[in-house]
């Protein structure tokens, strides 16, 4: 099933001209298997697609999760021969991401998701990098489709894209994997003998999005061409594909935001409220 991905990959990079000769690529690398395989990929293509490429790890601090994904991540950065850049969350805000979850009373996946994204816009902009890419892969575009639809959040939908052009804050935002599945990448990554973690994250099992692919996974099972055939004619059928908008920036922080405060400064908000100064870093 892993035969042909890396070609596949590379028709999107080049036919959806996801990158172009001289780009600075930084990818963000989890130590699971898709971001591996998205690193590999560009790393060992990079001569000819004429681009730099470099990995950003961001340690979350959950106990056995992260020192297991860390070792992969340095793993993967020996092989790959790539600069890694790593951002330790406990260092900046004196609490583990369990912690700060557990003080926000909010769902762990929410609030990793909410600073990986934060921490991504933000170090590929200060680290000189003009495009970004990540592991996300056609099982988390069917996840996030069917959750917007479950939590009515519908007009996000349009966003999800392979590509997502660079704003003045952002940099451009490309998914190489966008149309291959899970487990086509760990096929992938198994025959290459790519270094990644299967310990998965103890909080994903609270996930529903993490439900929801796996029964798509049956689905995909009856019916082959199920999740992608899912994915195109819902993005076919939205109105707004297509469609950007410009971020602001934070009053705060100067990072990319919908609103005038960003969601990481009013988490540190809450956090350290009477004792913290707003935009420390
Ligand atoms: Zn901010």
């Amino acid at each position: 099933m892993a035969k042909g991905l890396e070609e596949r990959v590379l028709g999107l990079l080049r036919g959806g001209k996801l990158v172009r000769k001289g780009d600075r690529v930084l990818v963000s690398v989890s130590g699971g298997k898709d971001s591996a395989v998205a690193a590999w990929v560009l790393a060992k293509r990079a001569g000819e697609l004429g681009i730099d490429v470099g990995l950003l790890h961001i340690d979350l601090g959950i106990p056995g999760y992260s020192e297991e994904s860390r070792a992969a991540v340095e793993a993967l950065r020996e092989r790959l021969d790539a600069p890694l850049h790593v951002h330790e969350i406990e260092k900046e805000w004196g609490l583990a991401l369990p912690e700060i979850a557990r003080k926000l009373k909010k769902a762990p996946c929410h609030v990793c998701g909410t600073l990986k994204r934060y921490y991504q816009n933000v170090l590929a902009k200060e680290l000189g990098y003009n495009v970004l890419a990540t592991g996300h892969n056609l099982d988390d575009s069917v996840g996030f489709i069917v959750n917007n639809f479950i939590t009515g959040q519908v007009k996000q939908t349009h966003k999800i894209s392979p590509l997502l052009p660079e704003t003045e804050l952002t940099s451009r935002k490309i998914k190489p994997l966008f149309w291959i599945q899970g487990r086509e990448t760990e096929g992938y990554a198994t025959e290459k003998g790519i270094p990644f973690t299967r310990c998965s994250c103890p909080f994903q099992k609270q996930s529903p999005t993490h439900v929801i692919r796996e029964a798509f996974d049956r689905v995909e099972e009856l019916r082959p061409g199920a999740k992608k055939s899912f994915v195109k004619n819902v993005l076919r059928a939205l109105p707004g594909k297509g469609e950007t908008t410009s971020p602001s920036a934070c009053e705060l922080c100067g990072a990319p935001t919908s609103g005038k405060v960003c969601t990481v400064c009013r988490m540190k908000k809450r956090l350290w409220a009477g004792g913290f100064q707003l935009g420390q870093q």
